[in-house]
């Protein structure tokens, strides 16, 4: 009988809470827009290197006035080791004058206000919101995308179709804890080149290990 999407999430669910009990967001949390920054700086670099930059940019500039007066160059130069730093600079800066000048010195829990800010997707935004305010929201990144894939949940690669595939099959409830499961097991079992099949937790219903 085929299993539906819907059972293909429950089975996935109760797997991944099983072998990754303790997932959760490994960027530092003190403050919610010191998180929303690293969310930014987060792109294509690991969390241990964005929450190392970070030492050094809150080091230098402790308040968000004071970041939001720093020049794009003057960020650039301490978050270069994030990668991309060009427009990642841009990003924090605007994020910064937006956080001092537009936002009262609170972070939006609306995702469109965040994504007002260059460089924040829809990706860093659902971060941002599930993290800081625990709005249910499902960060697709490159590790969640591919897993969700061949598992069978989605047949899309467009991150924004693919967390509309997942809403429909996965409660709210879970939704932040997802995204982070997701990234375990793509690390530790569904890498992009060679997927550990013979022992990972979904092995029994996966749609790509059946048609191995
Ligand atoms: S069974 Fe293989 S393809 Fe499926 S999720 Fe596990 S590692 Fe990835």
């Amino acid at each position: 009988m085929r299993t539906s999407r819907k059972q293909l999430a429950s089975l996935t669910w109760d797997a991944l809470c099983e072998a990754f009990p303790e997932s959760e967001c490994t960027l530092d949390n003190d403050t919610p827009e010191r998180l929303a920054i690293r969310g930014i700086l987060s792109a294509q670099c690991t969390d241990t290197r964005v929450n190392l930059t970070c030492r050094d940019l809150f080091g230098k500039y402790p308040d968000m006035k004071g970041l939001s007066e720093a020049s794009e160059e003057e960020i650039g130069e301490i978050i270069r080791p994030c990668g991309l730093h060009k427009a990642k600079s841009r990003s924090v800066s605007e994020f910064s004058k937006l956080f001092v000048n537009e936002w009262g010195g609170k972070v939006p829990t609306d995702i469109n206000e965040l994504m007002k800010c260059p460089g924040v997707g829809k990706k860093i935004a659902n971060l941002i919101v599930g993290e800081i305010y625990q709005i249910p929201a499902i960060v697709v990144d490159t590790h969640c995308k591919r897993v969700m894939k061949r598992i069978g949940i989605t047949d899309n690669d467009d991150p924004i179709k693919v967390e509309a595939d997942l809403n429909k099959v996965f409660p709210e409830e879970t939704w932040i804890s997802l995204g982070h499961k997701a990234v375990d097991l793509g690390r530790s079992y569904c890498d992009a080149r060679n997927p550990k099949c013979d022992i990972c937790p979904l092995t029994d219903f996966c749609k790509k290990r059946i048609k191995k």
